[in-house]
Order: C-alpha cells, then structure tokens, then sequence
C-alpha cells in the first residue's frame, strides 16, 4: 500500500470512530485468521442486572441485599454494580434511579447510610470479592471462591445455580459466617449487533472465539446465543494471554476484542488488540485499535479498511 492509502485509511476509520494506532496494526488486520471476544462487557452491553435473589436461611431478604451490597460496594467489576443497584432498588423503590443529579446525591447518602461497615475487603479478579461484616467473613463470587475458602455448596443449591447457568445467567454465591446464605442470578443481555458481527466474520473467512472468566455452563449458553462454536471458560484473568498465545500457535494471526483491565494482557500478546472506546484505560492503552463507538461492527470495518489498503486483489 502507498502511504496515501494507510493515511487515507486511518481518517476513515478515525471518522468512524475506529482509531488506528499505526501503520503497522492495519497492515496486519487484513490477515486475521481469529477474532476472540472476551465475553462481559464486549459481546454483552455490560450492564448486569439482577433476576433473581434466593435466600436460604431465615434471614430476612432487605436483611441480605444489604449484607451483599455492602461487600460488593467497593468493587468495580459489572456484576457488583448490579447487585448494589438491585439492592438500592429494593430499598428505595419510589425513587427512580434516573432523576436529576442533586436528587441523586441525597438518594446516595441516604442508601449509604443502609450500607455497613466492611473491613478487610479484597477484590479476588476471575473470583469475586471478600471481606468482614460485624467480624464475620462475606464472601461473595463463583463456586471456586467458596470452595477455596471451604465453605460447601449443599445440592438444592447446586442444582438452583445450574438452573441460572443453564438460562445464560451467571450465578452469584453468598457466604457469611462460613455458610452459604443464598444465591443471586445475573443476566447480562448480548448487544444488539453481536449475532450479525459474529456471522458477518464468519462470511469474511473470519474465526469467531469466546474467552470469559465466567462458568462454563453460561459461556456456552451465551455462546450459542451469539452464533460461536469456539468457548474458552473458566480462564483466570492470566490465562486469557494464554488462549491468545494457543490460536497464534501455528502462525495464524489474532486479534482479541475486550474492554476490561482483565483483557489487557490479552489485548497486549495478541496480533491486533482492539478495546472497546467504553473500556477500562488500561485495555484502551495495551489495545492497537480503539472502537470509540462501542458497537461491534467496527471489528469488521476495522478488518475491511486493512484489507481494502493492502490488499495486491483489489
Ligand atoms: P469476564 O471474563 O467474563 O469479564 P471476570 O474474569 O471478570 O469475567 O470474572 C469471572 C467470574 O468471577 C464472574 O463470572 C463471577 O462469577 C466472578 N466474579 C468476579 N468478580 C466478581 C464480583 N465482584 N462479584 C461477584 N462475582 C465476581
Ligand atoms: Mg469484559
């Protein structure tokens, strides 16, 4: 390609909102052979909310919610968003979350005031969070939380999280004073154009991937809504540079689509790392393109820009 055609290239994608860092990265987006999307937040919109809260002692629901919200408070992650949200919600009813700011604000200071006090609080990446509540441990994530701290998961418990998992939903355990108190499922709804993006790859040649650091048992239900055969689950934050380094085994060229600090990695080992415009700073830093639009047809725009200023066909 002449360089009028990469400058000419970069200002339409950079009018799209497909920002090129490097003449280097769009040469190597037309021969992608893999494109692996990191699950949370990248093929789903990210914005988690709660279905379903299950209590399993005669602990009184308002009683719960507060317990979990008070632990999830200090995280940053999706699914901790909404659980404080629902919990506000169950509180606060009548007070759409969606009025003006200084109504915000009083709502804010009257739902902290419901929050408890948490000490020793640890956000566990790949796992969920932990901390102390009146001295006694609140943990609060998946089964590999739990069952690393000891606590058993009782079969009518079980049984109620495959159901969730099974429904595309992620299944949240909670721990407090070492026994399992109850359950939330959260639904995390596909973005609208996910299921075209996903075909419209596959038409261009392009291998589809799913990487997540959720269950097996929802990746595939996710997975299958989506239109991907290819599932990588259960992959601890580390790991997803590790599914990266496995496609590029054979020389094959990939790029990884991902929006949070947990994908950087990924994005940093992959051929092209493309971050979503809505993400995390880090993924934006390690990523070679950034969709500001947020809106996965840009991964093909993206591939379609390179081809079209490399390709000797054409
Ligand atoms: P993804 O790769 O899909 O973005 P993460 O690696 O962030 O997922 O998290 C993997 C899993 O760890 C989640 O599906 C959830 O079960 C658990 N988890 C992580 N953070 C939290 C949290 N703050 N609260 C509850 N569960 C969590
Ligand atoms: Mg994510």
């Amino acid at each position: 390609a002449t360089p009028t055609a990469i400058m000419v290239a970069t200002g339409v994608g950079a009018n799209n909102g497909v920002l090129i860092k490097g003449g280097d990265a769009l040469e190597r987006a037309q021969m992608i052979k893999y494109v692996v999307f990191d699950k949370t937040g990248t093929l789903t919109q990210g914005k988690a909310s709660v279905t379903t809260a299950r209590v399993f002692t005669g602990m009184e629901r308002g009683e719960f919610l507060t317990l979990v919200a008070s632990a999830e408070a200090s995280s940053e992650h999706p699914l901790a968003k909404a659980i404080v949200e629902y919990a506000r919600h169950f509180h606060f009813f009548d007070e759409p979350s969606t009025t003006k700011d200084t109504q915000n604000h009083s709502k804010e200071s009257k739902f902290s005031s419901w929050l408890l006090d948490v000490s020793d609080f640890s956000a566990l990446p790949g796992k969920g969070v932990q901390c102390f509540i009146d001295g006694k441990q609140i943990l609060v994530g998946n089964r590999k939380l739990l069952t690393e701290n000891g606590i058993c998961i009782p079969t009518f418990a079980e049984g109620f999280v495959v159901e969730l998992e099974e429904s595309a939903k992620t299944g949240i355990l909670v721990a407090y004073d070492s026994a399992l108190i109850g359950v939330l499922g959260v639904a995390d709804p596909l973005k609208r154009e996910a299921v075209v993006v996903v075909e419209g790859l596959v038409k261009m040649g392009v291998k589809p991937v799913m990487v997540t650091g959720d269950n097996w048992r929802t990746a595939r239900a996710v997975a299958r809504e989506v239109g991907i055969q290819d599932v990588r689950a259960e992959v601890m934050p580390a790991g997803k540079a590790d599914v990266i380094r496995l496609f590029q085994k054979d020389g094959s060229i990939v790029a990884m689509v991902g929006d949070g600090i947990n994908d950087s990695p990924a994005l940093a080992a992959a051929d092209i790392g493309m971050a979503i415009g809505a993400g995390t700073d880090i993924a934006i830093e390690a990523a070679d393109y950034v969709l500001m639009r947020n809106n996965l047809e840009d991964v093909i725009t993206a591939i379609d820009l390179s081809r079209k200023a490399f390709s000797r066909i054409r």
